[in-house]
């Protein structure tokens, strides 16, 4: 029977190879392959009809040498503690490939918010932050919004970590509402982020972005904004978009405003008129020249990888490839931008939000993008550079530069000497 895909070991086999070309210290290595600290939360929460219902809740820290922990929560059915382990090293890499002073974290609930009322998501979203008691605050772990949570969810989470402390504090968390200290650009900075690097590769490949095809696996905050960024910002044309439920197509292209209006209204985008249904799966394997993974993990795996076809693969979602894929997408001369770089737009205004509540002094949404972009630009080449220069993927490139500098970070102070 094949092994039941474990994210945790894909993050320790990734940073495995990255440790060998860059010679780490066995204890420096053997450190950098676990959480620095984790907690197992269990919270009773009552539900509309005045039973009660338990659940189970993880905040991971995994690294925090170069700042405190960063990284967001996830509400899904199918949460497990290595897939938050796994996303929070993910979010230690991610935040060091962009230079940014800070570390890594991830939480996750095991829950199906689909199936609750606001009240019940309230109740729990408030249980989860006094269950962590100190274990955040603006200068050890801050959260943020990842898969089913939206600023609604940070606003509470924010105001219960607030009335704890008895205090305003609104570094806390990010990705809040604009009126609780939020920052201008944050909802579609993921997608935006993904957009500087897929120019900057399109511009190395020679490709015209204007005449260019896309597909996207995934209509949740990075997918949706995705589909109105390539739309707008290049001309690029969408064929193909799919949420949890399935996928449509249509080789005219799929306009975003429809689309989106549609999922609203009908809560998916399979039902759209104007397209062909087809499989999530059939939509990895679309003869596009920019594939957006913006969904979950496992994807793109040993089995599908051959059938690939797009030139770049953008991947907005975390951990969607498989290292067995890495290799084949390689071989066969795809360009990934890799996830912790690809969708780190995110995590960089969650830091520009963090700079603003610290002075409380706010930017406009140019000032974001403009230092978004720089910052996106910036990293996108190093990992570039690392990678043409070791004649590895990107992945392994990226990789490369993140992990040397967190293992400096380590080093000077004085963790683990080598
Ligand atoms: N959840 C996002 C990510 O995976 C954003 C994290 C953050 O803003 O802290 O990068």
């Amino acid at each position: 029977m094949a092994e039941v895909f474990n994210p945790f070991h894909v993050a320790q086999a990734q940073l495995d190879e990255a440790a060998e070309y860059l010679h780490l210290d066995p204890a420096m290595h053997e450190f950098l392959r676990w959480p620095m600290r984790e907690v197992h939360l269990t919270l009773p929460v009552r539900m509309d009809d005045g039973s009660y219902k338990v659940f189970h809740a993880f905040r991971v820290q995994y690294n925090v040498a170069r700042g405190p922990a960063k990284g967001g929560i996830r509400y899904h059915p199918d949460e497990t503690v290595d897939t938050v382990r796994a996303l929070a090293a993910w979010m230690t890499w991610k935040t060091a490939v962009l230079d940014l002073p800070l570390g890594g974290g991830k939480g996750g609930i095991i829950c199906n918010p689909k199936a609750m009322s606001e009240g019940e998501l309230e109740r729990l979203s408030r249980a989860y932050v006094r269950a962590l008691g100190s274990l955040i605050g603006p200068d050890r772990d801050v959260p943020a919004p990842d898969v089913y949570t939206t600023p609604q969810i940070m606003a509470w989470m924010m105001d219960e970590f607030e009335a704890m402390h008895e205090r305003h504090a609104p570094g806390v968390i990010t990705g809040k509402p604009l009126p609780l200290g939020g920052s201008a650009g944050r909802g579609d900075a993921t997608a935006m982020g993904g957009m500087y690097t897929v120019r900057e590769a399109a511009g190395l490949l020679g490709i015209d972005l204007g005449k260019a095809t896309a597909a996207i696996q995934g209509y949740g905050n990075a997918g949706s904004h995705a589909h109105r960024l390539v739309t707008e910002m290049f001309g690029t044309k969408v064929v193909a978009v799919s949420d949890s439920k399935g996928g449509i197509y249509n080789e005219k292209g799929l306009d975003y405003q429809a689309v989106f209006a549609w999922k609203r209204e009908h809560g998916t985008v399979v039902t759209y008129p104007e397209a062909e249904k087809i499989t999530n799966a059939e939509l990895l394997e679309l003869p596009v020249d920019v594939l957006f993974p913006a969904a979950l993990e496992d994807q793109i795996r040993e089995d599908n990888a051959p059938r690939v076809k797009a030139c770049i693969i953008a991947e907005l979602a975390n951990g969607p490839t498989t290292p067995e894929a890495d290799r084949i997408l390689h071989e066969k001369g795809a360009y990934v931008i890799p996830d912790f770089l690809c969708n780190a737009g995110g995590v960089t205004v969650s830091y520009f939000e963090m700079v603003q509540n610290l002075y409380g002094y706010y930017w406009d949404a140019g000032t974001v993008y403009e230092r978004l972009d720089k910052k996106m630009t910036t990293a996108f080449h190093a990992v570039h550079k690392a990678a043409q220069e070791h004649g590895v993927h990107n992945r392994l490139g990226a990789y490369l530069v993140a992990v040397r500098r967190v293992a400096e970070a380590v080093r000077l102070r004085g963790w683990v000497r080598s």
